[in-house]
């Protein structure tokens, strides 16, 4: 019988993937809870939580029965003009958990959309006020998406090389990547952003950050008074402050969402990935009612010109809904401090380790960053340890010589005791 993976090789071409060096694609019959079951019948652990989406194990049952309800109700429905239960029921939810201030939802389909929104929003809101604004502000190692305001405001790498004469510019801040160890309260250095600011506060339309945890940028980490510090700055210099919250929101830094930490509020913020539980593509945008009263008006030029046609999905929005549910159901940010203590006792004692660079853990993230000769994303360290890791049945994907472990939160001890054993073992192997 031809395989899954042939078929996919003569028709398919998948992303972030060297079609002509990369190993065929593995064929993943079924999931669950953390296992994926592969087409020849091999089971591996889920350490990334497919790309940090899947927080509540895979086909969760009762996940699967709150899509199959709503599919038997309606599947879709165009969303100017018209609304439904399952959007209006997130949004109310959302605001309700939301830092305080974010009153207003705004539906898109993943996190790059989500964070195009929010700057398209943020940009339009002074024009709409009659001033223009012409830039964004962003950070070092930022990573917000693959469109092309997210790729602008995205630091440079090798994702946004061939595109860099088609982005715009962003003025760029180097953040303090020093963790918050409980102790320092106060420890960080303003490295730039002030600066910035100060010279070009009358033309920023806003600061765009990843609070507490830089994902794809290396899985760097702030003390929460750089947080702090950014929203006093914001506010001094009277710019609006984005929190893209696509990778931390939901519990991932161990606080719903990472905003939470310094206790501040954006002015808007981005969130997807975990928002549906890896069930469906969905994103939000949610912004204070200060944002949205900018866009009414009797002239309907001043409308937010945005949509997509599957905006606020009501598979999604019910899914997503029943995920928060599922949540608070199942104590999810005590299983994420469960995950926290586990990382910190497989993960910090590599840091005596001669290749280990740095290890950084934040709520349910542990990241090794090794020390290699090429560093960044295209280390040829990458696709080794990738492979090195499958062959002990546990995906991993570490970003170039940082590896990270970032599983659903419905991982038992036994399978983190396992699958941290093995990071362990190969990291300790490389030295
Ligand atoms: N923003 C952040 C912080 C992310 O980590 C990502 C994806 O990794 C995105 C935006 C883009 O999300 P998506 O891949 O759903 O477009």
């Amino acid at each position: 019988m031809t395989t899954l993976s042939t078929r996919d090789r003569r028709v398919l071409w998948h992303p972030y993937t060297q079609e002509k060096t990369a190993p065929p694609p593995l064929g993943v019959k079924g999931g669950k809870g953390v296992w994926l079951e592969l087409e020849d019948g091999r089971k591996i652990l889920d350490g990334i939580s497919s790309w940090w989406v899947n927080i509540h194990g895979h086909t969760n049952p009762f996940l699967n029965e709150a899509l199959i309800q709503q599919a038997e109700k309606l599947e879709h429905v165009m969303f100017a003009g018209f609304t439904h239960e399952p959007a209006v029921e997130l949004a109310e939810k959302l605001v309700g958990i939301l830092p305080a201030g974010l009153d207003r939802v705004f539906y898109s389909d993943n996190g790059s959309t989500a964070v195009e929104v929010a700057m398209k929003m943020a940009y339009q809101y002074w024009q709409n006020l009659g001033e223009n604004r012409s830039t964004f502000v962003a950070l070092a190692h930022a990573y917000h998406g693959d469109t092309f305001g997210a790729m602008s405001a995205s630091d440079s790498s090798a994702f946004t090389k061939p595109f860099r004469s088609l982005l715009f510019d962003v003025l760029r801040a180097d953040p303090p990547t020093v963790p918050d160890d409980g102790l320092s309260q106060q420890f960080f250095c303003d490295t730039g952003l002030e600066a910035v600011l100060e010279r070009n506060h009358r033309n920023i339309a806003a600061v765009i950050i990843e609070p507490m945890l830089q994902g794809a940028g290396g899985m760097q980490i702030w003390h929460s008074s750089y947080l702090e510090h950014v929203r006093e700055l914001c506010d001094k210099y009277n710019i609006l402050l984005i929190a893209d919250e696509v990778l931390t929101g939901f519990g991932r830094t161990g606080k719903m969402f990472a905003c939470e930490w310094a206790d501040i509020s954006p002015d808007i913020i981005c969130l997807s990935k975990a928002l549906t539980a890896g069930y469906l593509p969905l994103g939000v945008t949610a912004a204070t009612n200060a944002v949205y009263f900018a866009f009414l008006s009797n002239d309907r030029a001043k409308t937010f010109f945005h949509g997509h046609s599957y905006t606020a999905n009501p598979l999604a929005c019910a899914v997503a809904s029943a995920s928060l549910d599922l949540f608070e159901r199942e104590h999810c940010l005590g299983r994420v401090a469960t995950i926290n203590a586990k990382i910190n006792h497989y993960l910090l004692p590599l840091l005596k380790l001669e290749r280990v660079e740095d290890v950084r853990i934040i709520g349910g993230v542990g990241a090794v960053e090794l020390k290699t000769q090429n560093d960044g994303y295209l280390s040829d360290i990458g696709p080794y340890l990738y492979k090195e890791f499958l062959s002990r049945d546990l995906l991993l994907r570490p970003l170039g010589n940082v590896i990270y472990f970032m599983p659903p939160y419905v991982i038992t001890d036994a399978e983190m005791d396992w699958a941290l054993g093995h990071i362990a073992d190969v990291v300790t192997g490389l030295c």
